[in-house]
């Protein structure tokens, strides 16, 4: 069975983005303050943060994997929980 690259495979994905709750809230000021924005950037699969000129990181949660990489790394950061029941990613693999 040909399983296809990383990219092909995430695009079988299906989202529903629970709009206007989003599960991703960013501290914009201990972004600053710790200078965490690289790190955010560079950390995420799935390029959900942006750094912005100004020090602070943009973000498109409607992207996000729910990995839960970026609290690991960066709790102080960016505030993250699981989106509501039914909403988020649902994985398509097979
Ligand atoms: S949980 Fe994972 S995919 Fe979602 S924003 Fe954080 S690092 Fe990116």
């Amino acid at each position: 069975m040909q399983l296809g690259t990383v990219p092909e495979r995430l695009a079988r994905n299906q989202y529903d983005v629970d709009e206007g709750t989003p599960h991703i809230e960013v501290h914009q000021d201990v972004v600053r303050r710790t200078g965490a924005a690289p790190l955010l950037v560079r950390i995420c699969p799935a390029h959900v943060y942006t750094e912005e000129p100004d020090g602070s990181v943009g973000f498109t949660a409607a992207a996000c994997l729910e990995c839960g990489t970026c609290l690991a790394v960066a709790p102080d950061a960016v505030g993250w929980h699981y989106p509501r029941g039914g909403f988020g990613v649902a994985y398509r693999q097979g």
